[in-house]
């Protein structure tokens, strides 16, 4: 056959091109290649490239899933792309392939997936390339500095110590650590460091360098935890790190990257929301010399772009960050690890319904690296796997270095009188700490105990015009505000009902005990940490800052105070109220309060003195509340276990939840029901008689926001049976003309059912 001279003369072959393409609908879409690429260029098509696309009227970025050479679509809607806006992958194929997974998996659009993986800049079709980035380092004046000439200048030579040790410091590490911007100006200004421009090719920007000088000397049973994790480095296993509050888990997590790190590899931490703290970020910073990426909500496009590439191209040693950051692409990925594994924060709540603990499972096994799930109080799920095998199951049971782990007691307070959410024994309490010299913190968890407006003579309640929920009453600049929708209206005068002016705050609030604390130790200060009095960050450190110099002083708060923080010098907890929790609706709410509680209490006694944890409750005699405060977590979730399997609940069955809302009262429960209708007309045809459809029910919050919401629930024992379902009955609803008179959505495994 005789051989063209000029390949580039043929006729290009027909390739189709499958694409991940933002749009509402489940599927993905197919294009011809752009009209003017030649055949090399078609032959150097690679999925995971961005290509540029006309869809409707305008021009979307859409990712390239596929290369294939049929499609469904008829010649004549067929339509070029406009054009390919990388010359290589933008992502590792193993990313794609997780991408595609999850929007399979929790039945999304795949081209939203995509879309809400990819930092902005990529999103809009920016090219994917590094900035050079700015860092500090020594002058050699700096290099002779000695520790006696910065004597009078602590923040100064903490500088020089660092950067003698790291060799340079960027400037998102400045922000990140609380590094003073004086004292780098003053360093400058003497010439004793220089700020230089690094090209973002320089291979050797920083090297996995690290000083293990720092790395403590492990007790035994964190020696077999990095011993059992260490040797299945460089394969899929799954490890659940089940360390009480203060066991050291965090070291473990250092001493394994470490070894990470020594394989030339790179190490991806999740962390909650709550805990990206400075503090946790400077423990990373301070071990290691590698570049760090971390990824937060308050980076800018173009600094979330560049720790993005830095992850992919393999400079960034280590990733920090987020639930999102679990997409992040690495070139050598080494290690995964979920600290907190049980945190809700976690699971997307809206849009993208993903569990990012979940997923990082699904990307362990894809990329074969190990995986381990830290927590001082597992989730179910993550227990019943390594109690049955499928995870190793590690162990800390003692606190580290000379930490006692804190007591716990229920004080009964059915006979009681409360005076403001408080007892008398537990002020008895709180003062007698106090008087010792030691700080007490106050939790109180509320869920449902938001402070409202009542009125005293006919029993009406403020309530939400637009939700079924009460208005929560706010002192500062009085007004009363609905939580669910954030709407406000000024407070009742008199009462809408009977007229009468005896109107009263009911229920306990952060702000009306920090009131009753204060006048009821007036020496004492009394420090508010909820969301109200941290809107601006340097609020929350200066009232941290606080509490760490360590004078006597009473803690107040939500759920802000139960993660991430460590207060030595606390030696009393006090929880006002848990009952609200354990027998709330939810059938996670007594899985959720009791890790939330062993949470508040592990922030006491960590610095050899000793903590004591009081938990008011009407419900002393409740047996797992009794069973979590007499033995532990770890026999309390097994109890837990127990009544998840009789009651055919998550981990031994699979949920699926539908939910609906709309402005028409009775278009939700009339959507779910063809729903349901539909679902059981499949499960018919598919033979399939193991999916429990319950519903459609009014949601437990009926009306939100204005609109009216119901749910359907889809319960099976096996997640692949569940699948199959989902994936024929999704494309039905969306073609369904119901399904435009009402919002709906779906959620697989759901965290709650509100
Ligand atoms: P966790 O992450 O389990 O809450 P951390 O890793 O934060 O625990 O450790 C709690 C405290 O104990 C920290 O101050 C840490 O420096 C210290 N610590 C951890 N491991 C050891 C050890 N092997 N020897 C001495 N102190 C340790
Ligand atoms: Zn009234
Ligand atoms: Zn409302």
């Amino acid at each position: 056959m005789p051989t063209p001279k000029d390949a580039s003369l043929l006729p290009a072959p027909k390739v189709i091109l499958r694409l991940a393409v933002p749009s509402p609908l489940r599927r993905l879409f197919d294009y011809l290649a752009p009209v003017d690429l030649d055949v090399e260029q078609i032959a150097a098509l690679t999925p995971g490239m961005r290509v540029r696309v006309p869809f409707g009227s305008r021009a979307l970025v859409a990712v390239l899933v596929s290369l294939e050479t049929h499609t469904e679509v008829p010649p004549a809607r067929l339509r070029p792309a406009l054009e390919v806006l990388d010359n290589q992958a933008l992502l590792p194929q193993s990313l794609t392939n997780l991408y595609l997974w999850a929007a399979q998996y929790y039945q999304h659009p795949p081209g939203d997936v995509f879309h809400s993986m990819l930092p902005a800049l990529l999103r809009q079709g920016r090219p994917a390339e590094r900035p050079g980035k700015k860092v500090w380092q020594l002058s050699e004046a700096g290099q002779e500095l000695t520790e006696q000439d910065l004597r009078r200048a602590p923040r100064q030579r903490e500088i020089v110590e660092f950067l003698k040790e790291h060799e340079a410091l960027d400037k998102s590490a400045v922000s990140e650590m609380g590094i003073s911007a004086s004292a780098l100006i003053a360093l400058q200004a003497n010439g004793f460091i220089v700020m230089e421009e690094r090209a973002a090719s320089s291979p050797r920007a920083f090297d996995a360098q690290h000083s293990n000088a720092q790395a403590l000397a492990l007790n035994s049973e964190q020696t077999h935890a990095v011993e059992q994790i260490g040797k299945g480095l460089g394969s899929f296993q799954c490890h659940l790190l089940d360390g009480v509050t203060g066991s050291g888990k965090t070291e473990v997590y250092l001493q394994i990257i470490a070894r990470v790190l020594e394989q030339s590899r790179q190490a991806l931490v999740l962390v909650p929301e709550i805990s990206l703290t400075p503090q946790t970020i400077a423990r990373f910073r301070q071990r290691f010399a590698c570049q760090i990426a971390v990824l937060h909500s308050g980076l800018t496009d173009s600094e979330r772009l560049n720790a993005w590439l830095e992850a992919r191209d393999g400079v960034a040693k280590i990733i920090i960050g987020t639930r999102s950051a679990l997409f992040t692409p690495m070139a050598q990925p080494g290690v995964i690890i979920i600290d907190e594994e049980h945190d809700s924060s976690f699971k997307q709540q809206e849009g993208f319904r993903y569990s990012a603990r979940d997923l990082a499972i699904v990307r362990a096994r894809q990329e074969k690296v190990s995986i381990v799930l830290g927590s001082a109080t597992p989730s179910l799920e993550s227990l019943h796997n390594a109690l049955s095998g499928r995870y190793t199951h590690l162990t800390l049971k003692e606190r580290a270095g000379d930490a006692a782990s804190p007591t716990l007691k229920l004080l009964d307070t059915t006979h009681e009188q409360l005076n403001e959410g408080f007892s008398a024994p537990l002020l008895e309490q709180m003062s007698s700490h106090l008087q010792r010299g030691n700080q007490v913190l106050v939790f109180i968890n509320r869920r449902g105990f938001a402070p409202t407006l009542q009125c005293a003579d006919c029993g009406w309640v403020a309530e939400c015009t637009r939700c079924d929920a009460r208005m929560t009453l706010h002192k500062k600049q009085p007004h009363l505000r609905c939580h669910h929708c954030d709407t406000r209206r000024p407070v009742d005068y008199a009462c809408p009902n009977c007229k009468s002016k005896n109107l009263q705050a009911l229920g306990l609030g952060t702000e009306r005990s920090e009131a009753f604390l204060q006048s009821q130790f007036p020496d004492t200060r009394v420090l508010r940490v909820d969301r109200d009095t941290t809107r601006r960050k340097n609020e929350l450190d200066a009232l941290l800052n606080e509490v760490h110099q360590g004078k006597p002083c009473i803690l107040i708060g939500t759920q802000m105070l139960a993660k991430g923080h460590h207060f030595p010098c606390v030696t009393l907890v006090a929880v006002l109220d848990a009952d609200a929790g354990l027998f709330s609706a939810d059938f996670r709410g007594q899985e959720h309060t009791a890790q939330l509680l062993m949470q508040v209490a592990g922030r006491s006694g960590r610095a050899g003195l000793a903590g004591e944890v009081l938990i008011q409750t009407r419900h002393a005699t409740h047996e797992t509340l009794r069973t979590l405060v007499s033995e532990d977590y770890g026999h309390f979730a097994r109890a837990l276990l127990v009544e998840r399997r009789n009651a055919y609940m998550p981990p031994f069955s699979y949920l699926t939840l539908f939910r609906a809302e709309a402005i028409d009262m009775r278009a939700p429960e009339t959507f779910l029901g063809i729903v349901r209708e539909r679902a059981a007309g499949i499960l018919a045809a598919q033979g399939n008689q193991d999916v429990a459809l319950l519903g459609p029910l009014p949601a437990p919050m009926e009306r939100r926001n204005g609109k009216f919401r119901a749910q359907l629930l889809l319960q099976c024992p096996q997640r692949r049976t569940l699948q199959n379902l989902l994936s024929a009955l999704c494309p039905e609803i969306e073609s369904m003309k119901e399904s435009r008179s009402v919002r709906w959505s779906l959620d697989v495994d759901p965290q709650d059912m509100i």
